[in-house]
């Protein structure tokens, strides 16, 4: 007997990968989560908040144990000008019954991981999947840098690049205009301080996204999340700006912190820490094959993000957590093909997974070919009205309004806006 053999080899220990570790774990199965990082989460980055729903459906009341930086209770857009900004912030009524969570990787991989070893998974950490071994043409197990391992199902979590996933064709090789780039600090400030800022309590939360400024005209968006005693913040850009305006993410994120909206949140706040990470841009199109004869794909390697909304490693978990149960089915039956592990994709289909991609596939497309409209022209008159609603001055306010709604008229805002709320709606009406 081959000792070196399991039920199912779970590539990657992000969220996906943990996820389909736990399902599989669970059921008593056999299965192996490897992972290139000395510790779990090391290298992994992001925002970035986590989501109740479906982390919860993997580890239920997560909350009351897991390493939970804050509660997010606030959500702010800043849309910026060269110089001003308005701020639209909606704060959640209702304590008790919590969104999301703000979380650094390093800690909640680790958290998650220990979880699935907890519910009898194997864990190799500090172990590189160099390559699949195929027999047949079908994938029975990986190569690492010690050892071959095998198995009779293999799931590739192994996140936005996954040349395993390429390597046997399910994975087209990705352009610039799939991926965005992504430059992250944190920055360190007193807990009572950087509470007093952002007006919240012991355990509350803000996120925000920043559009405009020094991100006008180009398709990228700023990021910022309260931890306990430190703030996320960041900038994601689509790799094919950032080849077209000659510019790199760190110059942008630069200038973000120093617009004079942002500049006085993170003001004497020291730096402790610098990442930078890709992302799939998210839409159907563009996702993987997820399944073949014993192998399937799960969260980022598949494509599974929906950057419209930020949410990317609750589509991983889910992912992961409806690619276990496809394991498990298919090994309860003894059969691996591609036939028996379709199921994988239907599961899909029916979550909100499949249903979201499809709603969003040519949006990013559609705003980028808006894009001086939404992050140049709406902060801009955003910002006008708030002036011309209070500028208490000698004009009379007949004349200001006439001013204001020949500027609107004038900046071709409603002509730009009627095809963005149609393309909205049709996106949303279609069935
Ligand atoms: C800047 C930024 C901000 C984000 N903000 C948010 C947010 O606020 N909320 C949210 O829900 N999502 C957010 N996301 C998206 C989210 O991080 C991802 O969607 C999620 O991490 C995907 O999980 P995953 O398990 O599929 O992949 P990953 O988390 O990328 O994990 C893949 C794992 O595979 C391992 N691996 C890769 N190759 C190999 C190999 N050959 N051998 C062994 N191991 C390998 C890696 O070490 C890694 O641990 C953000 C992403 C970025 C970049």
């Amino acid at each position: 007997m081959n000792t070196n053999k399991v039920d199912v080899i779970v590539v990657g220990a992000g969220p996906s990968g943990v996820s389909a570790a736990i399902t599989i774990a669970k059921s008593g199965k056999k299965v192996l989560i490897v992972d290139r990082s000395d510790a779990a989460g090391e290298k992994n980055m992001f925002g970035g908040a986590i989501y109740a729903k479906q982390t919860a459906e993997i580890f239920p009341e997560f909350w009351n144990s897991a390493p939970i930086e804050r509660a997010i209770t606030e959500q702010r857009i800043y849309m910026l000008t060269d110089a001003d900004s308005t701020l639209l912030s909606y704060r959640y009524a209702s304590k008790g019954s919590y969104k999301a969570f703000s979380v650094f990787r390093s800690k909640w991989d680790k958290w998650c991981i220990e979880q699935a070893v907890k519910a009898g998974a194997y864990y190799a950490p500090k172990t590189i999947v160099r390559e699949l071994i195929l027999e047949n043409g079908h994938v029975t197990g990986i190569k690492t840098d010690l050892e071959d391992f095998h198995a009779d199902i293999i799931i590739l979590a192994d996140g936005v690049n996954s040349l395993l996933a390429s390597s046997i064709g399910l994975k087209k090789e990705l352009k610039d205009s799939d991926v965005t780039v992504n430059v992250k600090e944190v920055l360190q400030l007193p807990k009572e301080r950087l509470q007093d800022r952002f007006n919240i309590d012991d355990e509350d939360g803000v996120a925000a996204k920043i559009m405009g400024g020094p991100l006008k005209n180009m398709f990228a968006m700023g990021f910022l999340y309260t931890n306990k005693d430190t703030i996320s913040i960041g900038v994601g850009v689509s790799l094919d700006e950032l080849k077209k305006n000659c510019i790199k993410p760190y110059e942008l994120l630069e200038e973000m912190k120093e617009h004079p909206s942002i500049a006085p949140l993170i003001k004497d706040a020291k730096i402790i820490e610098y990442s930078s990470h890709m992302l799939p841009e998210g839409s159907f199109d563009n996702i993987a094959k997820v399944y073949d004869n014993r192998v399937m794909v799960a969260g980022d390697a598949a494509g599974f993000v929906d950057n419209m909304h930020f949410e990317g490693t609750n589509l991983a978990m889910l992912s992961g957590k409806l690619a276990g149960e496809t394991a498990v089915f298919a090994i309860d039956r003894g059969d691996f093909s591609a036939s028996t592990l379709s199921m994988y994709y239907k599961k899909l289909e029916k979550s909100i997974i499949i249903k979201d991609l499809k709603t969003h596939n040519n949006t990013i497309a559609t705003l980028k070919n808006n894009i001086e409209t939404i992050t140049s022209l709406y902060p801009e008159l955003a910002c006008e009205f708030f002036e011309t609603l209070t500028a208490a001055d000698e004009i009379p306010k007949k004349d200001k309004y006439k001013k204001f709604l020949l500027k609107v008229i004038k900046s071709g805002c409603i002509r730009k806006t009627i095809p963005l709320g149609v393309f909205a709606m049709e996106k949303c009406l279609k069935r």
